[in-house]
């Protein structure tokens, strides 16, 4: 232990600790003197705490004491990888380049310890071992591998993302008797390989910016490749002027730009659709992104290319070709292009002529793939057909990150729950800070925080202000115990897996998805909703009361539960994007105008899959004919038949309304999807709907095969309004003992005409379909005395003898209800039935194909389950 570093000059604050509760010796012990580490014991100084930090290193820096490799730069310029929180630390300090070396950003955080007099509070070469949750007294009791056991109230983790190198796992790694380094563990005193033939093992961030820095002097340098990784030029020089030039007009501005942003830094965010966008404007923004040397550059070329593999693959070409056009050889160019993967889903790098070093005749690349290190012998590398003799072998074999430090402490809660075994599935927390079962530790950019997809220095600082601001409401409110509910807790963990799987990134094997580390549970360990959307949960946390938190003392215990973040992220975006549109509600603009409205509106959304072909006509209707759309899939047929009916509130839409819904439907179900417009209220009003409904089944069951289609496997369906006509449709077909119907497929049902379920008042504005819209839509189809009839309320018809059925429901839905009382209707008449609960889902999001990436998995549910119930012969089905 480094003298005269431990101890603390600072008072507790009085009255932090409860009646008959043993004091601790410190107020908070961290674990960490890194930026977040460095922070912390700044502000809680300042709140009055007491606390001390040990870091296992010699000297505050964390990533930058450790990481001395030739070439250690920052990625996220150096103008917002900084501190913000004080305007004089800012303005005294001038970076020397746009990404500052290693030395620099070490020169900072020291500058930083000095300048807050920090050093003082911290035990440095001192690693922490084990930490215990003691529940009787409320504290936790630290140990070190000094020999100190310390106790403190709070207990926080600042032991960093990437702060675990992961070990080589290759055979023979020992036998090696030349010199190893690490690049995570470099030596202080600086490696010379002048003359020497050197090994440089993996191609991340770390080996992309060694390499070209070691090849500059050693005789030969060998690269071993496993995976190809997406680099583009940092373009380093003098920090940006326009970013200098923001900074200088608007210090505060910026600063608080950074975190409404969604990476923690100020940065264009494009709305242009890699997807869709023009040729030339493809290029122009490809070429920026390359031009700019910036990491959210290439991430954010397109708004959809993290969603979109075909928008993706543009960007990944993009890096490619350049590959190509620096690298000489074309087979060495070849093997530096990554092509198993999507670029963004590991973590991209910027490089200074990392490509262009492969061109020099002493270095040489090593294709893992094509030949696998068999094993490190005592004086080189094996493969499969060749020996490498080397001097040196450099492992820049990356990190156990996110949770490699955190699980690194034998870490025991309440009753002893070991944090590794509450773990062992994957890491489990609330906002990232916490972990139920572990009242009173903190983790600064834990697992489910944005931390390593975001700029870390903007989200270490708000992770800490929120701990400390905790602590300080704690002690204000007469608590000394805070600790996230399961509810919370599972809320958040699931919020996080939703937001990570609309993305491309959970697809990849990478050190997010801790596939890097063998027998790591692979689960994706960051928040990728961004900086500013976390920011708003916390800040809608401590608002709420600390929604999710037991807090606990003399005070008592309080505890509001709950779950922050229910809505999908990507129907969260819809509602907002609507928001801003600031239309005029529907139900203000009369019929001709809102159908003009909606027909707008459905000719802006993207076409949905290709199906095998489409084909309009019209079938014979009651009074007239009515118009119809066939879309058959690409699969031989023939197919079963899928009657459908659009929504639109009984006024809206066509039978060309839903075509996107209607081709997904038809290639997920595997169906001819036969969608038949009907007469529209108010100019035709109830039952005309209901008769154009049933004439059209009618004639689709009497015409299967020519459509396609298998005959007798006919399913009837619809959404909202238009499956409100299917229900009511499906009950006369079963009364008239035909046709026979193989399922019905209800989609966000309108069932009961009360509009008085409880989701009504739930979910009754600001999500689209709102309780207004549906009862002016009510109004203009139906006359409150027919109502309660079940051919416009099927809820309250004879359920028993209808076919198998799917009932799909939203969870934001003013219809919710009724569809959740239409399932449970059926399922206690004996029909067999599949309720596919649309969680986080929103009425107008499930059919939003390609708008909506969540509604995918929706859809796809029930499709499978409509296929498993109708595929199960049942007698049921006819009376
Ligand atoms: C090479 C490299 C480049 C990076 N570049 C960027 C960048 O450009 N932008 C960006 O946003 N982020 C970058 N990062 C991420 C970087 O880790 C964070 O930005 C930031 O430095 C983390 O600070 P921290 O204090 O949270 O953790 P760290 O800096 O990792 O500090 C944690 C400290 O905790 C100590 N510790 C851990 N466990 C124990 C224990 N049990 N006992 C005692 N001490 C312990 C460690 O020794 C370490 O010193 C980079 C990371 C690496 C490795």
């Amino acid at each position: 232990m480094q003298a005269g570093t431990g101890g603390t000059t600072v008072a507790r604050h009085p009255g932090s600790d409860g009646p008959g509760l043993d004091a601790p010796d410190l107020d908070v012990v961290v674990v960490g003197a890194g930026f977040s580490g460095l922070y912390l014991l700044h502000r809680l100084r300042r709140l009055g705490f007491s606390a001390r930090a040990y870091d296992t290193a010699g000297d505050v820096g964390g990533t930058w004491y450790w990481n001395r490799y030739p070439g250690a730069r920052c990625d996220i310029p150096t103008t917002d990888y900084a501190f913000s929180f004080d305007p004089e630390l800012e303005a005294e300090w001038t970076w020397t380049e746009k990404y500052a070396t290693q030395p620099e950003i070490l020169s900072y955080l020291r500058h930083v310890a000095d300048r807050f007099d920090l050093r003082r509070d911290i035990v440095f070469d001192t690693a922490v071992t084990a930490a215990r949750w003691d529940d009787g007294r409320h504290l936790w009791e630290v140990s070190t591998d000094a020999g100190d056991a310390v106790t403190c109230r709070w207990y926080v983790m600042a032991s960093g993302c990437l702060s675990v190198p992961k070990p080589p796992d290759i055979p023979g790694v020992d036998r090696f008797r030349g010199d190893v380094y690490f690049t995570g563990r470099w030596p202080h005193e600086g490696v010379d390989f002048t003359g020497r033939r050197v090994a440089v093992v993996g191609t991340g961030s770390s080996g992309i910016q060694s390499i070209p820095l070691i090849a500059r002097q050693a005789e030969q340098v060998t690269v071993f490749q496993r995976t190809p990784n997406f680099s583009i030029p940092a373009r380093n020089g003098p920090p940006p002027p326009e970013r200098l030039a923001a900074l200088a007009e608007d210090r505060e501005a910026y600063r608080a730009e950074a975190r409404r942003s969604r990476g923690g830094m100020p940065y264009e965010v494009t709305e242009v659709m890699g997807a869709t966008a023009d040729e030339d404007v493809r290029r122009e923004r490809l070429e920026g992104a390359w031009q700019r040397g910036e990491l959210f550059g290439l991430t954010g070329v397109f708004a959809d290319q993290n969603v979109n593999r075909a928008s993706n693959a543009l960007v990944a070409d993009m890096v490619r070709d350049k590959i190509r056009g620096i690298v000489d050889d074309p087979a060495v160019a070849e093997a530096l292009c990554p092509t198993t993967y999507p670029v963004g889903t590991k973590r991209p790098c910027l490089d200074t002529d990392y490509y262009a070093t492969f061109n020099l005749p002493h270095v040489r690349l090593v294709d893992l793939r094509r030949q696998p290190i068999t094993s490190i012998t005592e004086t080189g590398i094996d493969t499969a057909d060749e020996s490498f003799p080397v001097d040196a072998i450099v492992y820049a074999t990356g990190f156990d990150a996110m949770t490699g430090a955190l699980v690194g402490v034998d870490i025991t809660g309440r009753d002893g729950l070991t944090l590794r075994d509450h773990w062992s599935a994957g890491p489990s927390t609330y906002l990232g800070l916490m972990s139920e079962g572990f009242p009173n530790l903190f983790m600064i950019t834990g697992p489910g925080s944005p931390s390593v997809l975001a700029n870390m220095a903007v989200a270490i600082e708000q992770h800490v202000e929120f701990v400390t601001d905790a602590l300080a409401d704690l002690r204000a409110a007469g608590y000394d115990t805070i600790e996230p509910t399961p509810r919370a807790e599972a809320g958040w963990n699931q919020h996080v897996a939703d937001c990570a799987a609309i993305t491309l990134l959970p697809g990849t094997d990478s050190w997010y998805m801790g596939a890097n580390v063998p027998g790591k549970p692979r689960v994706f360990l960051p928040y990728i909703g961004g900086v500013d959307r976390y920011i708003d949960a916390c800040e809608e946390v401590v608002g709420r009361g600390y929604l999710g938190f037991t807090r606990s003392g003399r005070a008592g215990t309080t505890c509001n539960d709950g779950v922050v973040r229910r809505m999908q992220y990507d129907v969260m975006l819809l509602l907002e994007a609507m928001d801003a549109l600031a239309l005029p509600p529907l139900e203000t603009l009369g019929a001709p105008d809102a159908r003009g409205l909606w027909a707008a509106m459905s000719a802006m959304a993207p076409p949905g899959p290709d199906v095998g072909d489409i084909a309009d006509g019209t079938l014979p209707g009651p009074t007239g004919p009515l118009a119809y759309r066939r879309y058959r899939p690409a699969t031989p047929g023939p197919h079963p038949v899928l009657c459908y009916f659009h929504g639109g509130g009984w006024m809206l839409g066509d039978q060309t309304a839903d075509d996107p819904l209607c081709r997904d439907l038809s290639v997920r179900t595997d169906s001819v999807v036969v969608s038949v417009d009907y007469r529209h209220a108010p100019e035709a009003r109830f039952p005309a709907a209901v008769d154009d409904a049933r004439a059209a089944l009618d004639w689709v069951a009497d015409h299967a095969e020519e459509l396609g289609g298998i005959p007798g496997r006919v399913t009837v369906g619809g959404y909202s309004a238009g499956a409100n006509l299917a229900a009511v449709v499906a009950q006369q077909a079963r009364d008239a003992g035909g046709p026979h119907l193989a399922a019905q497929l209800l989609l966000c049902p309108v069932t009961d005409g009360t509009t008085e379920h409880p989701s009504y008042v739930e979910n009754g504005e600001g999500k689209m379909l709102t309780a207004g819209l549906m009862r002016w839509f009510w109004d203009s189809y139906c006359d409150p005395s027919d109502r309660r009839d079940p051919r416009a309320s099927p809820l309250l018809g004879r359920l028993e003898g209808l076919p198998p059925t799917v009932v799909v429901t939203a969870e934001f839905d003013p219809l919710r209800d009724e569809g959740v009382a239409y399932a449970e209707g059926l399922a206690a008449t004996g029909v067999p039935v599949r309720h596919v609960v649309g969680r986080g889902q929103a009425h107008t999001s499930i059919p939003m194909v390609d708008v909506v990436i969540s509604g995918a998995r929706v859809r796809q549910e029930a499709a499978e389950a409509l296929r498993a119930l109708a595929d199960t012969p049942m007698d049921v089905a006819t009376r």
